[in-house]
């Protein structure tokens, strides 16, 4: 399927893709946070928002080793 060999360059492999521009795909470079304590927090803040119904939950990165946040598929109950 892929390819191209895969970039050794950090800023190409943790991005999140975002929209389609043109025939071109734009990118966000994903944040990364050096403690799982850092991205549980931004989990937290992220599941509070009112408008937020995937549930979101930290990850440790095997190609830049950092924690990203990342939705598993959940969605959050909010009690109505
Ligand atoms: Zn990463």
């Amino acid at each position: 399927m892929i390819h191209l060999k895969p970039k050794l360059k950090e800023s190409g492999i943790c991005n999140r893709f975002l929209y389609e521009k043109d025939g071109e795909r734009v990118y966000v470079p994903k944040k990364g946070f050096k403690t799982q304590d850092e991205a549980i927090n931004e989990c937290k803040r992220i599941n509070s928002k009112p408008n937020q119904f995937h549930k979101v939950v930290p990850y440790r990165c095997k190609h830049c080793h950092k924690y990203h946040v990342g939705r598993n598929g959940n969605f959050i109950k909010k009690d109505i």
